[in-house]
């Protein structure tokens, strides 16, 4: 899986909705519904977005509708905290539900009671084996298992055994309901698969009311029925599900007969979309928590400043495909830049200051400039910025000794101030140890606006703030989280980028920057688009990179 999936041409159209319109125009079904049907065992990531963004995306572009369902049928792993933040993230992604929220757990009776229905038609047992036995009974891919040798109770004891189970007599692990299917089929999963464990554990939802829990395989398909979902969709490691989706389906007395289709899941470069390793990384602290803005979480994302209209955009370009691909991780910057380059208005700080001494700027106390709020969209209107005699430009916008393609300030070099002067560089003043800590520079005053009147042109136009006038501030840059195009899962933390997190605390920003507190997305110019971090505090801002305005990180990897 390392070939790197180029942006799909026909965006938009795909296998399933191509399925969807034809089971319409049949009439084979007068209305599609579709569902949504996380496990609340962590927060959603972004290949969560792509299935929330498929199965809403179709429900809304072929007037169904699609419902929000929890798999709530493993209450060891899952916890309140992480159904608040599902929510809260499908309706951030910009969908909605209405009044179709449902969970697996509201159908727990119900299942119980098709569970009976199997055992008094002889399709289910109970099994009193070990887990260690039924493994080592299930056989492999080449060869056939074995039958349990409880195989063939009678009804009347599986009923009971059954019944007991739910009452709580056994502990856990000593029972399971098993479907009676076959076990010497060449399909694993129909090897007589678990329907019910014991598990003695408070459930979110039905609290200690119930001892036994549904597999996932038995509460997926008949939760479909129940809901009347026409096309229930999947990612690809259920497609040899489907025969025992479908054997449920016929064997019971449900209101309806969905069917299963299955979907490429998204691969990331550099990224794991697992809530398993997600979850490592949170309690192993390896990040600040599920929203750290590394993460793939949504939650993350978000606190990134990713807007939802960009991971619409990136499921877009990705398409719905039948194979396992790999995606470049830029498909998504570049969706995000599509985005805030529009809506961004633009802002200028200085993330690493060098200090600049106009020398011959008369006015000790400055002036006010106007600065164009997007270079794109005159509605976005303008703004005052100031201008002194002491500013900060970035270290890197100087060279002391450049080369013949660097045309930003160097000794005797003149470049254009953004909105406001010409200055040239007359004297770097160092520091004990050699270093630049200091321009002296003159301005030409007729050169106003950024023009000069005798039409000489400068080849560099940098950004900058007034020293007197801007606020420190911290800026923190985010790069990938893994170093390696696939990061090994099982072994995921040698993979770690050390480098992930960088932190500028000497950053110093426009005040209009903090003025309101918009957690809005804004390009600082030439350096890329960030919005305001929630650890903010009053007159200590911080700023999250959401992206840089390049793919440099392509780069450094390619010459690394
Ligand atoms: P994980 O592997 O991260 O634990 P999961 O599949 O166990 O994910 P669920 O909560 O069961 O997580 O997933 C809800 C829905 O999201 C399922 O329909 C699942 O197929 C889909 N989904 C999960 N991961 C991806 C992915 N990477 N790409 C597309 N769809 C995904
Ligand atoms: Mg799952």
């Amino acid at each position: 899986m390392t070939a790197v999936e180029p942006v799909t041409a026909d965006a938009g159209r795909d296998f399933i909705r191509d399925i969807v319109q034809a089971d319409l125009e049949s009439g084979r079904h007068k209305q599609v519904v579709t569902r949504f049907p996380p496990e609340p065992n962590g927060y959603l990531h972004i290949g969560h977005a792509k299935s929330i963004c498929l199965n809403f995306g179709v429900a809304e572009e072929f007037g169904g509708r699609c419902h929000l369902r929890f798999d709530d049928t493993n209450p060891t792993k899952e916890e309140q905290e992480y159904i608040d933040a599902i929510e809260a993230d499908v309706r951030w992604l910009g969908f909605d539900w209405g009044q179709h929220l449902y969970h697996a757990s509201d159908y727990f009776e119900r299942l119980f009671e098709w569970a009976e229905h199997l055992i008094r038609a002889g399709k289910a047992y109970v099994d009193d084996q070990s887990q260690d036995e039924m493994r080592a009974s299930r056989g492999t891919l080449t060869e056939p298992g074995r039958n349990s040798p409880f195989r063939d109770r009678g009804v009347e004891e599986n009923l009971d055994l059954f019944r007991r189970m739910r009452a709580g007599e056994f502990p856990n692990g000593a029972r399971v309901l098993r479907a009676k299917i076959d076990m010497t089929s060449g399909n694993i999963n129909l090897r007589d698969p678990v329907l019910y464990r014991i598990l003695h554990a408070t459930h979110p939802r039905t609290g200690t009311e119930w001892k036994i829990y549904p597999s996932y395989d038995y509460a997926h398909g008949q939760s479909d029925a129940i809901e009347g979902i026409t096309h229930s969709i999947c990612t690809l490691e259920f497609e040899d599900h489907r025969p025992l989706y479908d054997w449920f389906l016929d064997n019971l007395p449900v209101p309806s007969h969905p069917h299963q289709y299955e979907f490429a899941r998204l691969n990331l470069t550099y990224t794991v979309l697992s809530k398993r390793v997600l979850n490592a990384l949170v309690k192993g602290g390896h990040v600040s928590g599920w929203d750290d803005p590394r993460m793939p979480t949504l939650a993350g994302i978000r606190r990134r400043g990713v807007p939802p209209a960009a991971l619409r955009d990136f499921v877009k370009r990705i398409g719905v495909a039948k194979a396992n691909s790999l995606v470049d991780l830029g498909v998504l910057d570049f969706s995000i830049r599509e985005v805030l380059n529009k809506s961004a208005q633009r802002r200028m700080a200085v993330l690493r200051p060098l200090k600049v001494v106009i020398e011959n700027y008369p006015e000790s106390q400055g002036e006010e400039l106007e600065a164009v709020n997007h270079p794109d969209d005159p509605a976005a209107g303008t703004r005052r910025i100031r201008f002194g005699p002491e500013i900060f430009i970035e270290q890197d916008d100087f060279m002391e000794n450049p080369p013949k393609k660097f045309f930003r300030l160097s000794p005797g070099a003149e470049v254009r101030l953004r909105y406001a002067y010409f200055i040239t560089c007359r004297e770097a003043v160092k520091d004990a140890a050699g270093n630049v800590v200091e321009l002296r520079c003159t301005y030409d005053p007729a050169t106003k606006g950024g023009n000069a009147p005798d039409g000489r042109k400068v080849k560099a136009t940098i950004h900058w703030v007034s020293a007197k006038d801007s606020v420190p501030a911290e800026v923190r840059l985010y790069n990938p989280l893994f170093t390696k195009p696939e990061p090994d899962v099982s072994n995921f933390v040698n993979d770690l980028n050390p480098n992930s997190l960088e932190v500028l605390a000497e950053a110093r920003v426009e005040p209009s920057l903090v003025q309101g507190n918009s957690p809005e997305p804004v390009q600082f110019e030439r350096q890329g688009y960030f919005c305001l971090d929630p650890d903010s505090q009053p007159g200590r801002p911080i700023f999250n990179r959401t992206v840089g305005l390049r793919d440099t990180w392509a780069k450094i990897q390619g010459a690394g």
